[in-house]
């Protein structure tokens, strides 16, 4: 899969995934909260400070959580959701230390955080970061209660483990994605072609142009719209034959995709009719290309000869898409007036 289709699978994912992670890392945390119950039950009076200590934690879990929510679909993702997990981590080995008889569930909670956590990591790096994220400060802890070699191996094990079941449903989370992805990415293409001239069709204009004038009005760079149509078409059908007309289609349309550059949008919008959207050029600048076009339409050398009237105009400020095509619609209309195989400006 090329590097952007992969970032584009991984934001899919990231949206498909986004809600499960929002609750469980707003959730999770009250847990802290919740856990003070039994220190009161186990530590008596003591049990006072400890309140403090988890919410202290609760809050910087929360904080955590609410960074991921904000950073969106960005690298921040990836080291803000290392960080919930360094906290997490910590707080579980921080209340561990207060009360150490707790350590036989504390390397639970991390296995089951390991088989939590990893399947919303995106990146190898992520899950890397979220490994190493619930290791260390679980290692620190062990350290410091002074625990035998044999018990760090059978904790060693119990984490490997969970970090094994953690990984193999990631694996699982994004082949599936890429499935559901990949399907979708080919079926959304086939929509949006047309299987004649493999230049987007109407769908396939509607799904792009709106987006392109999006962003072209946000940069404030010009855009135009040129509006093309075959002259006398019918009596081209009707003198060579209908399949011939759909070879003369095909071919005028390669004519025009070999005039324009990769990012301008070209799209048969009817039966002999085109639109194409080209960013970055102003009104003048698209005539030019649609005159090129034109006589490139004119030079295809075949019995059934061919013209193209087109008509041209700029996208104004704020106005919505069909209006600006309307506007290029009533050119082509003056075009054809003025005698065809021409074009003119709105
Ligand atoms: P004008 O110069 O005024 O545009 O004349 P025209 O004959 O091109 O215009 P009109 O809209 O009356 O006819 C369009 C013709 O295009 C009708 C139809 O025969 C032909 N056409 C439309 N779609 C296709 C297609 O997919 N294949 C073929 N071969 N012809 C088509
Ligand atoms: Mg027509
Ligand atoms: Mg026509």
């Amino acid at each position: 899969m090329p590097a952007s289709e992969r970032v584009r699978l991984l934001r899919f994912t990231f949206a498909k995934s986004r809600a499960g992670l929002t609750l469980l890392t707003f959730t999770m945390p009250l847990l802290f909260a919740v856990g003070w119950l039994r220190d009161l039950v186990v530590l008596g009076a003591s049990a006072r400070w400890t309140l403090l200590l988890r919410l202290a934690l609760v809050l910087a879990l929360l904080i955590a959580a609410w960074l991921i929510r904000a950073s969106g679909f960005s690298r921040r993702t990836v080291v803000f959701g290392i960080l919930y997990t360094l906290v997490f981590s910590v707080a579980i080995a921080a209340t561990t230390a207060i009360e150490p008889a707790r350590l036989s569930l504390t390397h639970v909670a991390v296995m089951l955080m390991a088989v939590i956590l990893l399947p919303f990591a995106l990146s190898r790096l992520a899950a890397t970061g979220i490994i190493a994220a619930l290791a260390l400060p679980m290692c620190g802890l062990l350290w410091h209660l002074g625990t035998p070699l044999a018990l760090w191996g059978a904790y060693g094990l119990f984490f490997g483990a969970g970090c094994a079941i953690g990984l193999t449903q990631r694996a699982a989370h994004l082949g599936a994605s890429a499935d559901i992805f990949m399907h979708r990415q080919r079926l959304l293409e086939r929509l949006h072609r047309d299987s004649l001239t493999g230049t987007a069709n109407r769908d396939g204009w509607e799904a792009r142009a709106e987006l392109m004038r999006r962003t072209h009005q946000r940069a404030g760079t010009p855009l135009s719209v040129v509006y093309f149509d075959l002259d006398h078409f019918k009596s081209i059908n009707d003198r060579y034959g209908h399949a011939r007309g759909d070879a003369l289609l095909q071919e005028v349309s390669t004519v025009m995709r070999a005039q324009l550059r990769k990012y301008d949008l070209l799209a048969r919008i009817g039966g002999e009719e085109f639109v194409a959207l080209l960013p970055d050029l102003d009104a003048a600048a698209a005539t030019g290309v649609a005159e090129r076009i034109r006589r490139a339409v004119a030079a295809i050398d075949t019995p059934a000869s061919v013209t193209i009237s087109a008509g041209v105009t700029q996208v104004r400020d704020g106005e919505p898409l069909e209006t600006t095509t309307d506007r290029a619609d009533a050119a082509l209309l003056a075009a054809k007036r003025l005698g065809r195989d021409r074009v003119e400006q709105a």
